[in-house]
């Protein structure tokens, strides 16, 4: 295989860095995660060359042979020229990215928002099943985003930050968010949020209760406060989601991230708020029926995929 056809993905996050190496098929060949290094600009560069590599030297193959290479970066970004405006997390501003990527692998390389990449991914993933043209893809974890895909499209909006619809805010006056806002979606829903507000509740939980996945657990046993949370949680998240569709009238709602790995624990409150909605109002009924909400299986990573899928122009 001397020929330029394997394909890389990356998902660039403040913490972890991971790589998809595909064959021109989209086959996966390898995958790896490692620690991403912020400092500087070269330091995060050379993170990204570290995975890179990684996944080269299990196949034994050289960069030669990428033909490109496909980036999702948590922040705002500019498509067209590979520039990362801001990324926090990442210690960046207006710094072209892309451009040091192509440089120093000598292949194209194409970079998007990580939500907006992983929706493209979700994309994907739906369509080996179903011919839809639409959705929403929904992440849940530390932070809360949507991605929205129309007529087969990502949907960007003027910024490339159209379904950043975890800082809409849901209670004015509530708790202040990273963004400087009050009582944005996130700072219900997402996954310190959730850990937050039941240490507030059971203060004597707070050396055992760390990530959501202990709140969703608390609360299968019986522990009333957190079953609150939860409660609060899924009707915060399902009335999202009925916003997402009123907004977008999209083919199907999938949700991933960090918080969505309780399973059917996370899942089931939220149905029942939604099916609660349906059987209150035909309109509720007719655009949000059972058959729209996916789960996205842990095994498949949304970001992932979608970075190989920019990687040959998927997203446009
Ligand atoms: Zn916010």
């Amino acid at each position: 295989m001397q020929t330029a056809q394997l394909l890389v993905g990356l998902d660039v996050g403040g913490t972890k860095t991971a790589v998809l190496l595909a064959d021109a098929n989209g086959n996966a060949l390898a995958e790896a995660t490692i620690p991403t290094y912020t400092a500087t600009p070269e330091a995060l560069l050379g993170t990204i060359s570290r995975a890179v590599r990684t996944v080269l030297a299990e196949v034994r193959a050289t960069p030669r042979q990428i033909r490109s290479i496909g980036l999702g970066v948590p922040g705002l970004v500019d498509p067209a020229t590979g520039i990362v405006q801001l990324a926090v997390n990442l210690n960046l501003q207006r710094y072209p990215l892309g451009p040091a990527v192509a440089a120093r692998f000598k292949t194209p390389a194409f970079l998007e928002n990580d939500v907006r990449t992983a929706a493209v991914g979700a994309f994907a993933y739906v369509q080996q099943t179903e011919p839809v043209q639409s959705l929403a893809y929904v992440s849940i974890g530390t932070g809360v985003a949507a991605g929205v895909i129309l007529n087969g499209r990502l949907h960007r909006g003027h910024n490339g930050m159209a379904g950043e619809i975890g800082h809409m805010i849901v209670e004015p006056g509530g708790a202040r968010c990273n963004c400087g806002q009050y009582g944005c979606l996130e700072t219900i829903v997402a996954g310190p949020a959730i850990v937050r507000q039941l240490i507030a509740a059971a203060p004597e939980l707070q050396n055992t209760v760390r990530h959501a996945g202990d709140v969703y657990e608390a609360a299968g046993q019986g522990h009333a406060a957190a079953q609150a949370v939860v409660q609060r949680v899924s009707q915060h998240l399902s009335r999202a989601m009925q916003w997402l569709v009123m907004m977008y009238d999209v083919e199907k709602i999938v949700i991933g991230g960090g918080v969505t790995r309780s399973g059917e624990a996370f899942m089931n409150p939220i149905r029942h708020e939604l099916a609660q909605m349906c059987q209150e109002s035909p309109l509720a009924a007719a655009l949000l029926g059972e058959a729209k909400l996916h789960l996205m299986p842990p095994e498949y990573n949304p970001g992932l995929w979608g970075a190989v899928r920019l990687a040959v122009g998927g997203n446009r």
